[in-house]
């Protein structure tokens, strides 16, 4: 059972030193607890955040403790009625091959997929699974957008991002993407069908910006912060909305900006910061409305795969690089 655990808080950069890989023995259940087998790891940006001790969310990771991680896997082993060998598990499994299930300290504990469900095990953790969930209720009921609405989302091509965009196209509303690169700027506009794309990374960006929101910005899904924050802020309209979902631009940054406020007061716009974990009571609906979206072909569930757990701390580093296109994954072991 390798196991990555967290050795000293990462400065900047996440390194492979930051972590002590250590092979344990795969765990057996004590009463009550079971034994998931991790087939998938979901690497979020959240990682970083909970490799630092600043004032979060959630508890941080302890040093020496195995590192916190989404994932899907199966039950191999169970003294726990709720969990039955064979399950499929989608939960905080952890960057390791098994996971204790009911151990001491677990924060939450993993659901239980319903058998026969028609959709991949990889979008348990992207388009209908957390990311989709961020998207959606962000989105939703933060956004509130309507339909002939200009909607803007940052790191448009990542796995919020691209939810974010198709559902909002769904909902009738002009979309505009920012990303770095042609690459992910032309995938947005011909694979997901968003109306226009900014790449952040031309040097015209602000004005690709300005000719991509003739009528200013009603909905700002901000996922980035930073510079390209604030070049949104200032298209944004009255009365408009800011749904603030996550400001990666920073989050490897000791002394990450302040910003000014005047703006949000002149045009009285809506901002609200949200974690997904707000609307856990509303999972099951999201995540069946995001599946009939994904089976009827309206939602597309794009992601970046990579193989093997030992390339957890590099490949975590793709998402600051933006070396992924939708959902990051990193496979662990077959079904
Ligand atoms: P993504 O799949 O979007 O990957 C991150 C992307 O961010 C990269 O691909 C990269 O794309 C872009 N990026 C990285 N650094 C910068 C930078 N300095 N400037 C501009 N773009 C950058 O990740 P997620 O979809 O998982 O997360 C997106 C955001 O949503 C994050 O801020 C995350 O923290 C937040 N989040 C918040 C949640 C919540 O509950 N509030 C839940 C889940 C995510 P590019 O090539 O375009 O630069």
């Amino acid at each position: 059972n390798r196991q990555f655990r967290l050795k000293r808080r990462p400065v900047g950069r996440v390194t492979r030193d930051d972590f002590d890989l250590v092979e344990a023995p795969v765990p057996t259940p004590g009463p009550g607890q079971a034994v998931a087998r991790n087939l998938y790891l979901s690497l979020d940006p959240t990682n970083r955040i909970w490799m630092s001790d600043m004032d979060q969310y959630l508890p941080p990771v302890a040093l020496g403790e195995v590192m916190r991680g989404g994932g899907v896997g199966t039950i191999v082993a169970s003294n726990n009625p709720d969990y039955q060998v064979g399950d499929t598990v989608n939960g905080l499994l952890g960057w390791q091959d098994y996971c204790l299930i009911g151990a001491p300290g677990e924060l939450f504990p993993p659901t239980v997929i319903p058998q026969g469900l028609p959709i991949p095990m990889t979008a348990l953790m992207g388009a209908c699974g957390m990311t989709g969930l961020t998207a959606y209720f962000g989105l939703i009921e933060l956004g509130q957008p309507k339909a002939g609405d200009t909607v803007v989302v940052s790191a448009a091509a990542g796995a919020v991002g691209t939810v974010v965009g198709q559902i909002a196209k769904i909902k009738g509303c002009r979309v505009v993407g920012i990303a770095g690169g042609k690459k992910k700027c032309d995938f947005l506009t011909r694979e997901l069908g968003f109306d226009a794309a900014v790449d952040y990374k031309a040097a015209d960006w602000r004005e690709q910006l300005k000719a991509a929101t003739p009528d200013g910005v009603d909905v700002n899904f901000e996922n980035v912060g930073g510079e390209i924050m604030e070049a949104v802020v200032e298209r944004m309209n009255l009365f408009s909305r800011m749904p603030l979902c996550g400001m990666i631009s920073t989050y490897n940054d000791a002394n990450p900006p302040r910003y000014d406020l005047t703006p949000f007061l002149m045009k009285r716009i809506k901002l609200q910061g949200f974690i997904v974990l707000d609307f856990k009571d509303r999972y099951i609906e999201g995540s069946m409305q995001l599946a009939q979206w994904l089976l009827e072909g309206k939602l597309k569930a794009q992601e970046t795969v990579v193989d093997g757990l030992e390339t957890a701390p590099e490949t975590l580093n793709m998402l600051f690089d933006g070396g992924n296109i939708g959902k990051l994954i990193v496979k662990i072991a077959d079904a």
